[in-house]
């Protein structure tokens, strides 16, 4: 299986193709591509946990073909019990070692968090709670800050929740710390900039 620091620099320089319009992708290579994997199965080089927002579809924003990425896209790409087994699935079914969290300016979820947090408003329905309550520990801190905009706070919670969501993940479960601590699996933090395209790697 691919190295995890290749698979990066593959997402990387896809992300430089969708930026400077050059992309690699085509629909009649993509149908050919699908038909042969239908055969011999997926081998994909990356594992993405994103948020569902429509403005962040990653094969588009990585300049990647059918079969490349393990996509798992939840709203405030949270990390649950759910979406950590589909990343350990991934891992085990097909040995991929590359697991990119990527949060994005703007984020919806992340919003109505912050708004939540704020206004202590109770929020009706159970499911979108259960979203909600993930990402609350994650902001709370800057939610509270007197001295930062709306704006401001909106955007360094959206790097902190995924700054949290690559910390939570390593510790999920013990499949997961295992490989993490074994150098099997390298997870990576990121945010998308919907306002340039460009995905920004957290360090
Ligand atoms: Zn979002």
């Amino acid at each position: 299986m691919m190295h995890p620091e290749q698979a990066l620099k593959e997402l990387v320089e896809g992300n430089n193709r969708f930026l400077q319009e050059t992309s690699i992708q085509s629909a009649q290579t993509s149908l050919r591509k699908l038909k042969k994997l239908a055969v011999t199965g997926q081998l994909p080089k990356a594992i993405v946990l994103c948020c569902s927002d429509s403005r962040a579809p990653v094969e588009i924003i990585f300049d990647q073909d059918i079969g490349d990425l393990f996509v798992i896209r939840v709203a405030g790409n949270i990390i649950a019990p759910s979406l950590a087994g589909s990343i350990e699935f991934a891992s085990s079914a097909f040995g991929t070692r590359l697991v990119l969290v990527m949060g994005h300016t703007k984020c919806g979820a992340i919003k109505a968090t912050l708004d939540h947090l704020e206004s202590s408003r109770k929020i009706t329905s159970e499911n979108i709670n259960s979203i909600v309550q993930r990402i609350e520990p994650h902001i709370s801190s800057i939610a509270e800050r007197n001295d930062l905009s709306d704006e401001e706070k909106w955007e360094q919670a959206v790097e902190a929740n995924a700054r949290a969501s690559v910390e939570q993940l390593s510790r999920f479960s013990p499949f997961i710390e295992s490989r993490v601590q074994q150098g099997i699996i390298k997870i990576i933090g990121s945010v998308l900039d919907l306002s340039t395209g460009r995905v920004n790697l957290l360090a």
